[in-house]
């Protein structure tokens, strides 16, 4: 079963590539005991190689386990790929797809997510983090809603879900990532205006629930306090100021706190 409602706010840290084995491993260590005494919803995405480990280093700990990425095959001849059966396995219970880097370098498009997705789905208990966001071109030509409608349309397809299960729309414009340009509140406000009015259109009641909406895109601890406040906002994937412990800590004390 699933364990995040739309109201339990979550922080999800995405590594990356940016770290190696030691180095993640040691990262997850100093989190864990930094987060001794949280009990916010947090969790930590390592890559492929270092999950396993990062897994037994946070077992005890209330922080998860996530991966950056799953294939849409549960086995087969798929060179280089690792199926969401194999994720849970090595203990995750969250799953990034469609990371717009994926997008950028990979030309994952989102017919290839929205299959991504369906098989995350068939796997019970992993929580499925499906990224969508414009790109400042696009933004500048007033095309925001288009491309997130787009986007949502393609992505959640023939996508029905169990009583338990859920998914997270991760709300990131391309601008943001990495950039140390944040949304500005009342557009994030817009934002999450766009993607309720589409889960209105194409869910019933019930069914909107399970979805939950998050935003990422250059967060940091001075900024986390307004993003919080958003109405309909659930939480923040984080990059870069995820694989600092102290700021990541003041991050995620500033949203679930
Ligand atoms: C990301 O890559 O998902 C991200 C939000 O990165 P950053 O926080 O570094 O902008």
């Amino acid at each position: 079963m699933s364990n995040i409602s739309s109201k339990q706010k979550i922080i999800i840290a995405n590594w990356k590539m940016k770290l190696g084995f030691r180095e993640s491993l040691s990262l997850a260590r100093k989190i864990r005991q930094r987060f001794k005494n949280f009990s916010g919803n947090v969790v930590i995405c390592p890559d492929f190689v270092s999950l396993y480990s990062c897994g037994q280093e946070i077992k005890k700990s209330n922080l998860k386990l996530g991966a950056q990425d799953a294939f849409w095959q549960d086995s087969g001849a798929y060179t280089g790929e690792i199926s969401p059966q194999t994720l849970k396995t090595a203990g995750c219970r969250y799953v990034i797809l469609g990371h717009s880097e994926r997008r950028k370098y990979l030309k994952e498009d989102y017919n290839l997510i929205n299959l991504k997705l369906k098989k995350v789905l068939a796997v019970s208990a992993l929580t499925p983090v499906i990224c969508i966001g414009e790109n400042q071109k696009e933004r500048s030509q007033g095309l925001v809603k288009s491309v997130l409608t787009r986007q949502l349309q393609e992505g959640l397809k023939g996508v029905a879900l169990k009583a338990d299960q859920k998914v997270i729309i991760a709300y990131e414009p391309l601008w943001a990532i990495g950039s140390g340009k944040v949304i500005k509140n009342k557009d994030l406000e817009e934002i999450s205006g766009i993607i309720k009015q589409f889960l209105k259109k194409s869910r019933s009641g019930r069914g909107r629930d399970k979805f939950s909406i998050i935003y990422g895109g250059s967060v940091d601890s001075k900024n986390i306090k307004g993003i919080s406040q958003i109405e309909g906002i659930d939480g923040c994937l984080v990059g870069g100021a995820s694989l600092k412990p102290a700021e990541f800590y003041k991050i995620c004390r500033g949203m679930l706190t």
